[in-house]
C-alpha cells in the first residue's frame, strides 16, 4: 500500500490428513478440488484488530468467481464456488458478504442448504462437517455493490472495496478488508486461496483480475474474460477493474510476462510503467528471484496504490508527480516479496509488509541518487518519536489509524539500525533470505524473530520487540 511521503523522496501451511470429496468444480475449468490446493491450506484465525472481518470456521482453498456487470443499473450478478477446508468439526460456517448483495441460493457439495445473511455475515447451515474435510460451497448473489468505511484518517483511502465511477467503470482497493463488498469471502489475511475468475462486461468494457488472462471473447454485446491466479493469495491482495482499458505487454528478466492495463485515451503512465523490467531486475538483485509467474499494473482513478498480487493497482492521480509514481511503483513491486508471498497472519503485524517495502524503496531511491542514506536516516530519526506519539508504535498502532506513517518510517529506521548491527553482508543476506525462505507463507512477529535469530546466530528478539512496540524511540 502506498503512503504519501515527503517529496521523492509475512507458519508455513500444515498439510494434515484430509477427508477428500471427489467433486469437480463445473464451469471454471479447475481440476478436482483435492490435491492442487494443498499450497492454500492455511490456519484461519480471528483478527485481533478487526475481529468482525473473517472467520476461523473456514479455510478457503479456491474461489471460482463468475461475475456479470451491468453498469447502467449498477448491478453485479455473481456465482461464487468456494472450495474450503473445515478446520474443525462444525455444523455451520460464516463468510463475509456485503449487505447490498442479496443471496439467492446456497449449495454445499451440490445440495441446497439454509443460510442467513444479517448485515455482512453470511451464515450457512452446513450439517455436520468433519474436521479437515473439504467441501464446495456455491453462493448465487446479486445487487449493487458499495464500498465500506476504512479504519483510517488517510485522505487517499476514502473508502474500501468495490467502487463504481459515474460512467459505470469499476475498481477496488481493499486493505485491510473490503473484498467482501463484491464476493463471499473469508476476508482475513491468514486465509490464502487460489482463484479462477470469469468476468462478463458490456462490449467496450473489459474485466481485469489478478493472474493470467486465459481467454478473452466478445460476442452478443458482451466481453468475457477468464483469469487464473496460480499462487495462493490473501483476499486483500485481489483486485478487479472493469472499464474501457487498453492492454500493453512487456518482458521482464528471464522472460517474465508483464502486462499494463491503461484507460483508453490516457497513456501518461505508460513511460513510467515501461520501467518495470529494470525495477524487477533491481529487486531480484536484492531480494532474490521474483516469487510469482507474472507481474503487471492496472491504472485506476485513485490517489493511492495497492500491491495486489501479480497485478499492482496504481492510482492515476499519483502521476501528478512522476517521481512519486515511479517510487511507489517500485514500492508496490517490492511488496510482491514482502507481503504477497510472505504475508502477516493478522493486522497488528502490518509492519512486516510496510517497513520492509518502505526500506526497499529507500534503498532504491538511494541507488538512483535521489537522496543519500544519511539524508533518509536523518529524516526517519527526526520523525520517529512524533510518529509513535500520533500513530502508536509500528507493531501496536491505533486500529483506527490503519496504514499511517509509523508502520513505514519507524520500521524502516529499525531495519537501518539492524543493518548497522549486523553489517552490510549479513543484513543483505537477511533482507533477501526472509521472502525466499517463506514462499506462500503466513507469518507473525515471533516467526520473524525466530528466523532472524537462527539466520544470524544472535538473540535479536529484544531489539525487534523494542523497535516495534516501544512508545519512545529506542536509543
Ligand atoms: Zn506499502
Amino acid at each position: 500500500m502506498f503512503r504519501s511521503l515527503l517529496p521523492s523522496r509475512s507458519r508455513v501451511a500444515t498439510v494434515s490428513a484430509l477427508t477428500v470429496l471427489a467433486l469437480g468444480v463445473p464451469g471454471t475449468g479447475a481440476a478436482s478440488p483435492a490435491a492442487p490446493y494443498d499450497r492454500a491450506v492455511s490456519t484461519p484465525r480471528e483478527d485481533p484488530y478487526y475481529p468482525a472481518k473473517g472467520d476461523p470456521s473456514v479455510d478457503a482453498l479456491h474461489y471460482g468467481l463468475d461475475l456479470r456487470w451491468a453498469p447502467r443499473s449498477r448491478t453485479l450478478t455473481g456465482v461464487a464456488r468456494i472450495t474450503f477446508r473445515s478446520p474443525v468439526a462444525q455444523s455451520q460456517v460464516r463468510l463475509d458478504l456485503g449487505d447490498p448483495l442479496r443471496v439467492r441460493r446456497v449449495t454445499l457439495d451440490g445440495r441446497q442448504v439454509l443460510f442467513s445473511h444479517p448485515g455482512k455475515d453470511l451464515v450457512v447451515a452446513t450439517g455436520e462437517l468433519a474436521a479437515d474435510s473439504r467441501h464446495v460451497l456455491t453462493v448465487s448473489y446479486r445487487g449493487r455493490p458499495r464500498p465500506v468505511a476504512a479504519p483510517t484518517r488517510r485522505s487517499d483511502i476514502p473508502h474500501l472495496g468495490w467502487t463504481t465511477t459515474r460512467r459505470g467503470a469499476v475498481w477496488t482497493m481493499q486493505e485491510p478488508f473490503g473484498a467482501f463488498t463484491w464476493y463471499p469471502v473469508n476476508d482475513q489475511p491468514a486465509d490464502k486461496a487460489f482463484y479462477d475468475v470469469r468476468i462478463s462486461a458490456p462490449t467496450g468494457m473489459v474485466g481485469i483480475f489478478n493472474g493470467r488472462l486465459t481467454s478473452r471473447r466478445t460476442s452478443a454485446g458482451r466481453t468475457v474474460t477468464r483469469w487464473h491466479l496460480a499462487s495462493p493469495a490473501a483476499s486483500y491482495l485481489t483486485t478487479i477493474a472493469i472499464g474501457d482499458y487498453v492492454r500493453y505487454t512487456d518482458r521482464g528478466p528471464h522472460r517474465l510476462p508483464i502486462t499494463y492495463w491503461l484507460p483508453r485515451g490516457d497513456r501518461r503512465a505508460l513511460p513510467e510503467l515501461r520501467r518495470t523490467p529494470s525495477m524487477i531486475r533491481w529487486l531480484e538483485s536484492k531480494l532474490g528471484p521474483y516469487p510469482f509467474d507474472r507481474i503487471g499494473t492496472v491504472v485506476v482513478p485513485s490517489d493511492s496504490a495497492m500491491e495486489t498480487q501479480t497485478l499492482v493497482t496504481m492510482g492515476a492521480r499519483l502521476m501528478a508527480d512522476r517521481r512519486t509514481f515511479r517510487s511507489d511503483l517500485l514500492h508496490e513491486y517490492a511488496h510482491q516479496w514482502y507481503g504477497d508471498t510472505v504475508t502477516p497472519e493478522s493486522w497488528p503485524d502490518l509492519w512486516l509488509n510496510e517497513s520492509f517495502a518502505m526500506y526497499t524503496q529507500i534503498r532504491w531511491e538511494v541507488s538512483r541518487g535521489w537522496a543519500t542514506m544519511a539524508q533518509w536516516r536523518a529524516l526517519l530519526t527526526q520523525q520517529d518519536q512524533s510518529l509513535r506519539d500520533s500513530d502508536g508504535p509500528p507493531g501496536a498502532y491505533h486500529r483506527g489509524d490503519f496504514g499511517e506513517l509509523c508502520v513505514y518510517y519507524c520500521g524502516a529506521l529499525m531495519l537501518d539500525r539492524l543493518r548497522g548491527l549486523l553489517g552490510d553482508r549479513l543484513f543483505d543476506a537477511v533482507w533477501r533470505g526472509w521472502p525466499q525462505r517463506h514462499r506462500d507463507a503466513s507469518v507473525d512477529r515471533d516467526d520473524y524473530i525466530a528466523w532472524l535469530n537462527a539466520r544470524t546466530g544472535r538473540d535479536l528478539g529484544p531489539f525487534v520487540t523494542r523497535w516495534i512496540t516501544a512508545a519512545t524511540t529506542p536509543s
